[in-house]
C-alpha cells in the first residue's frame, strides 16, 4: 500500500557524499486505498521538465477526466519552461536579457503574463530579502557553471566583471504598462530559484480548471498541493534524512500547502576540497560554501503584493534562506508567517532547527 518513490535519486543519477544533503530528495508516501464517496481514484503521472522530473499525483472519478487534467498541467509546465528558461537562448527569458547587450538601459519591454508574474514576484522577494534572493545573478550563475567544466575558480577579475552586470535594482518594472527595463549592460536573468514553484501553482490551478480538486505536483524537491487525498488530512511527504541523523520532523502532511528544498547533492562544485553550492551570493558572486538545507513551507498567497502564490512562496524562500542563513533566516520565516526548516552541519552533523510551527501536520484551508 505504501509506495516510496524516491524521484531525484532515480533521475538525476545521484552521488552521495558522506556529508552531502539530501536536500532533493523528498520520498511521498502513497495513500491508502480508502473508500471515497464519489468514489475518486487516484492517478499519477510523470514527465521531465525543467531539468528535472516532475510528478502529479491526483483523485479524478475515472482515467479519461484523470488523464486530460494531467495532460493540461504537464502542457503548462512545458509552456512555462519555454518561456522561462535561461538554458534555452529563445525563450522569452533569455531574448529579454539578450537586449542588454544591445543597449544599456532597454527600452522598456513589454512582457508576457507568465514572465511577468514571476519576475513581478521575484522582485518583492528581492526587496523581503535585502537583495539575498535575486534574478540578475545569471552572469555568476553562468561562471559557476563554466568553472565547474573547467575544474577551476572563476578568477577575481571575471567575477568583478560579471559583478556590474548584477543587481536587482537593475530590473526596472512598471506594472501599468507590463513593461520591464534592464538597466545595466550585458544582464542574465535567471529564475532558477522560482520558475519550478510557479510552475508547480500554475499547474494546480490548470487541474483545477480540469475539476481536479485533490492534487499533489512534486517538481524536483519542491511539491504544491490542493486537496488531500479523500478521507486524509493531507499529503504524506518526507524530507529525506542527511547524513545519518534524522532531525525531526521528517515526515509531513500538506494540503493547501507547498514545500520547497534547497541545498544539493549534485548541482555544486568541488574544488580543492571546498564545495561551492549552485546558490549564489548576490554581494560576492561565490557559490555558498557553508553546507546548509533549508525547507519552506507556504500556504496560499498572504505573503505581500505580487509574492506569487504558495509554489512560488516556498521556491523563492529556500533559495533566499539558503543564502540569509540560520538566524536570519529564521527571522524573515517569522516576520512573513511561514514555516522553515534549516539544517547546517554542527561539528560535521548535521542539526536541525525550525520555526515553531515547522510541526508535522500542515494543512490550511
Ligand atoms: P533552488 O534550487 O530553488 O534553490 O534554486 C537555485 C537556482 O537559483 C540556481 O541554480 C540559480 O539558477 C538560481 N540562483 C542562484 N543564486 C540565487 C540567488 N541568490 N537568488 C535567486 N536565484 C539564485
Ligand atoms: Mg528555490
Amino acid at each position: 500500500v505504501v509506495a516510496f518513490t524516491r524521484v531525484e535519486a532515480a533521475t538525476q543519477g545521484l552521488v552521495r557524499h558522506p556529508w552531502s544533503f539530501a536536500a532533493a530528495l523528498v520520498v511521498v508516501v502513497g495513500a491508502c486505498r480508502v473508500p471515497v464517496a464519489g468514489s475518486l481514484e487516484r492517478f499519477e503521472y510523470e514527465r521531465p521538465a525543467m531539468g528535472t522530473l516532475f510528478r502529479v499525483l491526483l483523485y479524478a472519478p475515472d482515467r479519461t477526466r484523470a488523464d486530460a487534467a494531467a495532460e493540461a498541467a504537464f502542457g503548462r509546465v512545458a509552456d512555462l519552461d519555454a518561456e522561462l528558461s535561461d538554458f534555452d537562448s529563445q525563450s522569452e527569458l533569455s531574448r529579454l536579457s539578450a537586449l542588454s547587450s544591445l543597449h544599456a538601459p532597454t527600452e522598456p519591454v513589454r512582457v508576457g503574463e507568465d514572465l511577468w508574474r514571476v519576475l513581478a514576484a521575484a522582485q518583492a522577494w528581492s526587496e523581503h530579502t535585502d537583495g539575498a534572493f535575486d534574478v540578475t545573478v545569471g552572469p555568476f550563475v553562468r561562471l559557476w557553471r563554466q568553472a565547474r567544466t573547467a575544474g577551476e575558480l572563476p578568477d577575481a577579475e571575471r567575477i568583478e566583471a560579471a559583478r556590474r552586470s548584477v543587481g536587482w535594482r537593475f530590473v526596472e518594472l512598471d506594472p501599468a504598462a507590463r513593461t520591464v527595463r534592464l538597466l545595466a549592460r550585458d544582464m542574465r536573468l535567471d529564475l532558477g530559484g522560482i520558475a519550478k514553484g510557479d510552475a508547480l501553482d500554475e499547474a494546480l490551478a490548470t487541474l483545477r480548471a480540469h475539476g481536479v480538486e485533490r492534487a499533489l505536483v512534486i517538481g524536483g524537491g519542491d511539491m504544491a498541493s490542493s486537496g488531500p487525498p479523500p478521507g486524509r488530512a493531507g499529503w504524506r511527504v518526507e524530507i529525506e534524512a542527511l547524513g545519518n541523523e534524522r532531525p525531526e520532523p521528517a515526515s509531513l502532511e500538506l494540503a493547501h500547502a507547498a514545500l520547497a528544498t534547497s541545498g544539493d547533492t549534485y548541482r555544486h562544485l568541488d574544488l580543492d576540497g571546498v564545495r561551492y553550492s549552485h546558490i549564489v551570493d548576490p554581494r560576492t558572486g561565490i557559490g555558498l560554501t557553508e553546507p546548509i538545507q533549508v525547507s519552506v513551507l507556504a500556504t496560499g498567497s498572504r505573503y505581500g503584493p505580487g509574492s506569487g502564490a504558495s509554489g512560488a512562496t516556498a521556491d523563492a524562500m529556500a533559495t533566499a534562506i539558503s543564502v540569509m542563513g540560520v538566524e536570519r533566516g529564521l527571522e524573515l520565516a517569522s516576520r512573513l508567517g511561514v514555516e522553515a526548516r534549516i539544517v547546517v552541519l554542527e561539528h560535521g552533523q548535521p542539526r536541525a532547527r525550525t520555526t515553531p510551527g515547522f510541526a508535522r501536520r500542515y494543512v490550511e484551508r
